[in-house]
């Protein structure tokens, strides 16, 4: 049976060599754009493509506000300092993501809080939320939520769009809401996705998209902020330009600023890509279309959008029934020239991240030994 899943997967991708995991497509302007940052020599700091890259993002998910910086995880960093988070305090995410969602925690001194993920759409559990929220907090007289068995103050929630399936946003804003806790969505692997009808990113304070080599479109590194918050794009904006006034020629820095600024040859890259995104996303989509009606055969459970979403599906997943079979899969396909891949190690299970605070993870723990993420590259037309 394996042996049919390979030959299927070497099919779509019409390739007897190597079949990467996920690996970026380079088939419109990419070169023309680049070559102009070098000839003009706009490869840094400014340039146009920045501004057109952000504009075009805003149009894409209906973001009022993008702004581009270095990678996913300094763009997490930023949102969650401009959120307000502060040295000790916590921030709920889930036990399920990429690393790079806890150590942004981590960089403001804060202390990620692990719940659940949800079966349906392996994003934040809004159950598990729920079941923190109303046995574990309080609304103090500052309006601060406050996790009674520390005392510490529950700063902001990462919800996190696994796979670019996107997670109960209406759930999680009400119980949000309610804790008056702000949210910034981790919507790193879901550029594309649309919960009822609206882009995964631009539910919360902030959200995150991520621009590297293995996510739907690429600028080599680099991410994006959305927010529909003026006041917030605005200082997002100045802090990661070193928070340096606007001046023809003076160097007046008013705070601590970053150096989180997307250069131009990168931005240019990810403009070239966004030409792109809308058949890309199609070509997704039909590739999990057809992966489903083949796995529906081997009566192997084949990840699909979740009710009320409109999926990117950036990865595609397998879950088996059990550690052993999810092992044999494994080594048998990447013996076979077909990179799978287990999905992460919990987070709690990482030894800079084994004390944190952590609620019930039946769901996490079932998935994290049994999900195998799948090829899923844009499948380029035959010629
Ligand atoms: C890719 C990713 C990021 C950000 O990654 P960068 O490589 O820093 O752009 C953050 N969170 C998740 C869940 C991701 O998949």
């Amino acid at each position: 049976m394996f042996s049919k899943v390979v030959e299927f997967i070497r099919g779509v991708y019409n390739s007897d060599g190597i079949i990467p995991l996920h690996e970026p497509r380079f088939i419109g302007n990419e070169k023309k754009y680049l070559l102009d940052c070098i000839d003009s020599t706009m490869v840094s700091t400014s340039g146009s493509y920045i501004e057109k890259f952000e504009k075009a993002i805003c149009e894409y998910t209906g973001s009022k506000h993008a702004i581009s910086v270095v990678n996913g995880t300094a763009a997490l960093h930023l949102s969650l300092l401009l959120a307000g988070v502060e040295r000790g305090d916590l921030v709920v995410t889930q036990a399920l993501t990429f690393v790079a969602t806890s150590n942004a925690i981590s960089y403001m001194g804060a202390f990620p809080l692990f719940i659940d993920v949800d079966q349906e759409t392996l994003g934040l559990s809004s159950s598990s939320l729920n079941h923190l929220f109303a046995k574990h907090c309080t609304v103090n007289r500052f309006g601060h939520c406050i996790y009674r068995p520390t005392g510490q103050k529950i700063a902001a929630c990462v919800p996190m769009h696994t796979f670019g399936h996107p997670a109960k946003m209406d759930e999680i804003i009400v119980l949000c809401d309610k804790y008056n806790i702000p949210i910034v969505e981790d919507a790193s692997e879901s550029l594309g996705s649309y919960y009822e009808e609206k882009h995964t990113g631009t539910f919360g304070l902030a959200g995150v998209i991520s621009l590297n080599g293995n996510k739907t479109i690429t600028s080599g590194g680099g991410g994006v902020i959305l927010t529909q918050d003026q006041n917030f794009a605005k200082r997002a904006n100045h802090l990661s330009k070193t928070a340096k006034r606007k001046h023809s020629w003076e160097y007046f820095h008013d705070e601590i600023g970053y150096n989180y600024r997307l250069p131009n040859i990168n931005a240019a890259l990810a403009y070239a890509q966004t030409e792109q995104l809308e058949t890309y996303i199609v070509n997704k989509r039909k590739l999990a279309q057809d992966y489903k009606k083949f796995f529906q055969e081997f009566d192997i459970e084949f990840i699909w959008e979740p009710h009320r979403s409109y999926a990117n599906f950036w990865l595609n997943a397998l879950v088996f029934k059990d550690l052993e079979i999810r092992n044999r899969f494994l080594a048998y396909t990447n013996e076979n020239g077909v990179l799978t891949r287990p999905v992460w190690n919990l987070m709690t299970s990482l030894p800079m991240y084994r004390n944190c605070i952590k609620e019930d993870l039946t769901n996490s723990e079932r998935l994290s030994s049994t999900l195998v993420n799948i090829p899923s590259s844009i499948v380029l037309p035959m010629s």
